[in-house]
């Protein structure tokens, strides 16, 4: 299966939210990363057909989603960003609710509603009122709908929003375990939700892509600028300043604190450190503000 997107844009009034986005999906998880306002729901509203489009193409195997209707729709599952959706509903009445409007049968209901009960750990609570459910609990009720009918295409807006970390990785296993045969778009700001399971990982800010490729080719390419520096406590405010800074630890001979620069950081003890992800997010979403004239990153 192939979701390919050509040259999409959507603007709202003068703010253009998505420019020229192109990207051609296939079986498997993507990372879409980026700071809030990058325009990650943007794309996923317009993939969903929830917004219309200015100008592009949305294609599932060579087909226009427009022109699809229906069988687009079912072949759609969607984990909309905000909750606050029908407190009053109990956990297996909201999804045979869902279930009906996607358009399951009965006996379809009958079958996958307490599969995915169990699956996400709320069989349990099933008759509960969903307005009574923890954070956690209210995401896998969302993303327990999204999963009705077995669509093959999964686009999740931040999935682990409000969350805690606990609940975060359950969240995160249960994705891996649901790709197989389906392309998933996670939208996240956390590093940590996809770093482990997405083939691909696209960084996104203000409404363009800036970069995009697995994770460890996203790693290699900024591995040229992480240093870890040693230095003592009085060193430690002018090092906060002056680089960007994915880490301190305190190590047994002083302070050690991982760096990303372009300049090699000669005046400190220094040696080459790991690249990981979150490094990866810093380089391209952080900048330091308070040394505009500073050739570091
Ligand atoms: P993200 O999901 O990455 O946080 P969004 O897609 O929600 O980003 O927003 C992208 C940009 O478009 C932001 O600058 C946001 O303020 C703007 N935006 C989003 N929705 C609207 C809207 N309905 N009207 C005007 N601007 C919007
Ligand atoms: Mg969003």
């Amino acid at each position: 299966m192939k979701l390919e997107i050509e040259h999409l844009r959507k603007e709202y009034g003068e703010k253009v939210a998505l420019h020229d986005f192109n990207i051609t999906l296939e079986e498997g998880i993507y990372g879409i990363l980026g700071p809030n306002g990058a325009g990650k729901s943007t794309l996923m509203n317009l993939l969903t057909d929830n917004l219309k489009r200015t100008s592009g193409n949305i294609l599932v195997n060579g087909k226009e989603i427009l022109s699809m209707g229906k069988e687009y729709r079912a072949m759609l599952g969607y984990v909309p960003q905000q909750q606050g959706f029908y407190e009053h509903f109990s956990a297996e009445g909201f999804l045979k609710y869902v279930g009906k409007l996607k358009g399951c049968s009965n006996a379809e209901l009958k079958k996958q509603v307490p599969e995915l009960l169990a699956s996400l750990n709320l069989y349990e609570k099933r008759f509960e009122k969903i307005g009574s459910f923890s954070g956690g609990m209210k995401q896998r009720v969302l993303i327990a709908q999204s999963l009705l009918g077995n669509p093959k295409i999964i686009i999740m807006d931040e999935p682990t929003a409000g969350v805690d970390p606990q609940e975060r990785i359950r969240i995160r296993n249960f994705i891996s375990q649901i790709a197989e045969n389906r392309i998933i778009l996670v939208a996240t700001h956390i590093v940590s939700d996809v770093e482990s399971i997405a083939r691909e990982i696209l960084l996104m800010k203000n409404g363009r892509m800036q970069e995009k490729g697995t994770p460890s080719e996203l790693m290699r390419k900024i591995q040229p600028y992480i240093y870890e520096i040693q230095i003592d406590s009085q060193q430690q405010k002018e090092v906060m300043e002056t680089y960007l800074v994915s880490n301190v630890r305190q190590g047994i001979e002083g302070i050690k604190v991982k760096i990303i620069t372009k300049v090699k950081p000669e005046q400190y003890p220094h040696m080459v450190a790991p690249a990981n992800l979150e490094d990866v997010y810093l380089y391209y979403f952080e900048h330091k503000t308070s040394n505009p004239t500073s050739t570091n990153v």
